[in-house]
C-alpha cells in the first residue's frame, strides 16, 4: 500500500515538474512585428469592422510603450525605429543612430552577431524608415541609396520588400543586385520566386519603390512572413524577424479610415499565421506594438461588422499618446505594464542570451 502511495506520489511530481519544464520552454525565436501608426483606435476600428475580432486578440499579454525621441514629444518613424531597434532615443530623422551621430547596434545586428539567422519583411520599400532602423546608421531617414548600402554591411539571412531601384539604380553607379548575388543572396523580383526559395539567404526586391497599399498588394505581407519563417527557421540557434505592417500609417496621414482597416487587416491577417507558427513551435516569442499613433485617430460610434463608421481623426501627422503592445510565448509577460519604447532591446537580449 505504501510503495504504491510512494509510486504514484513520485508519477505525479515527474508529471508536474514536466508541465513546468514545457511551460518554461527557452526562448529560441523572436518575431517581432510592427504596426507603423497603429494606435488604440487604429487596433480598435479593424476588430469592429472584422466583427468585433481580430487574431490578435489571441495574444496574452498586453501593455504600452512610450514613444517620444529625444528630439521631440511626438517622434517620426526614423527615431521611433531606431529605438525599438536600438534601445535609444535619438532626434527624429535619425536612423540607427544615437543623438549624437554615433551608430548603435540594432537588436537585429547583435542576433546576427551571435549567430542567429535575421530576417526583414515589410509592406513598403525596406529603405524605408522603419526597416532600416534596424539595419542601417544614417543622420538621415531620406537617405535611401545610403541605407541601401547598409544591407551589403550585413550578414541579414532574408529581407523582403520594394525598394528594387535602391539598389539598382544608383547616383554612385553601383549595382547592389550583383554585389548581393556576390555574396550569395538569392534574388526575387516578386513573391512566387520568394514562395520558391527553401534555405539560404534570400533578397526579395518586389517592387521597383514603395510597395502598393491594399487592396493591390494581395497577400503579399503574410506570404512573405511565412516564407522568410521557412528559411530562417532553418538555423538551429533560432531566428530574430522584423515584420512592419508599414502603410497604417500612410493611410492615417490621409485620414482614411477605410483604407486604415483595410491595412490594418493585412496585419493581423500576419499576425494570425504568426502566432499559429508560435503555437506550434513553443519556443517562439511574438511581439506586436508600433513606432507611434499617426492621425490622432478616435472612433465616436459604429456598427459591428461593418466599415461604415463615425472615425474622427486629429491630426495629418503622428501624434504623442502611448501605444499598444501586444505579446505571446515565452517570455511573453515582461512586456507588459507601461514601458518606454527602448526597453524592447534589452529584454529581446536577455531572452535571446545574446552577447554585445
Ligand atoms: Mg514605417
Ligand atoms: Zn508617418
Amino acid at each position: 500500500m505504501i510503495r504504491k502511495t510512494i509510486y504514484f506520489l513520485a508519477l505525479t511530481l515527474l508529471f508536474v515538474a514536466n508541465q513546468q519544464l514545457s511551460a518554461q520552454k527557452p526562448v529560441k525565436n523572436v518575431i517581432f512585428l510592427i504596426g507603423d501608426g497603429m494606435g488604440i483606435a487604429q487596433v480598435y476600428a479593424a476588430m469592429v469592422a472584422n466583427g468585433n475580432k481580430l487574431a490578435l486578440e489571441r495574444c496574452t499579454y498586453s501593455g504600452f510603450s512610450k514613444t517620444y525621441s529625444s528630439s521631440n514629444f511626438t517622434t517620426d518613424s526614423g527615431a521611433g525605429g531606431t529605438a525599438l531597434a536600438c534601445g535609444v532615443k535619438t532626434k527624429n530623422g535619425m536612423i540607427g543612430m544615437n543623438p549624437d551621430s554615433v551608430a548603435e547596434q540594432s537588436i537585429l545586428e547583435e542576433a546576427s552577431k551571435n549567430k542567429l539567422a535575421t530576417g526583414i519583411v515589410v509592406a513598403c520599400a525596406v529603405t524605408h524608415a522603419t526597416p532600416a532602423s534596424f539595419i542601417a546608421h544614417q543622420v538621415d531617414r531620406g537617405m535611401y541609396d545610403e541605407i541601401a548600402a547598409d544591407y551589403l554591411k550585413t550578414n541579414i539571412d532574408v529581407f523582403i520588400g520594394g525598394g528594387r531601384k535602391y539598389f539598382e539604380q544608383r547616383t554612385d553607379g553601383r549595382n547592389l543586385t550583383d554585389e548581393l548575388k556576390a555574396k550569395n543572396y538569392q534574388i526575387a523580383y516578386n513573391i512566387d520566386d520568394v514562395k520558391a526559395v527553401k534555405e539560404g539567404k534570400l533578397a526579395g526586391l518586389l517592387y521597383d519603390d514603395q510597395n502598393p497599399g491594399m487592396p493591390e498588394r494581395g497577400s503579399m505581407l503574410p506570404d512573405a512572413t511565412m516564407a522568410a519563417i521557412d528559411i530562417l527557421d532553418n538555423n538551429p540557434k533560432g531566428f530574430f524577424l522584423m515584420v512592419e505592417g508599414s502603410q497604417i500609417d500612410w493611410a492615417c496621414h490621409d485620414n482614411n479610415d477605410k483604407q486604415e482597416i483595410k491595412e490594418m487587416l493585412d496585419f493581423d491577417e500576419t499576425v494570425g499565421r504568426v502566432l499559429d507558427y508560435a503555437k506550434k513551435t513553443g519556443n517562439t516569442l511574438v511581439i506586436i506594438t508600433a513606432d507611434h499613433e499617426t492621425g490622432g485617430m478616435t472612433i465616436l460610434d459604429a456598427k459591428f461588422g461593418s466599415d461604415e463608421m463615425k472615425a474622427v481623426f486629429t491630426s495629418k501627422g503622428h501624434s504623442g499618446v502611448p501605444v499598444p503592445v501586444f505579446s505571446y510565448g515565452p517570455g511573453a509577460e515582461i512586456f507588459s505594464g507601461f514601458m518606454e519604447n527602448t526597453s524592447f532591446k534589452a529584454k529581446i537580449e536577455k531572452l535571446l542570451k545574446l552577447k554585445k
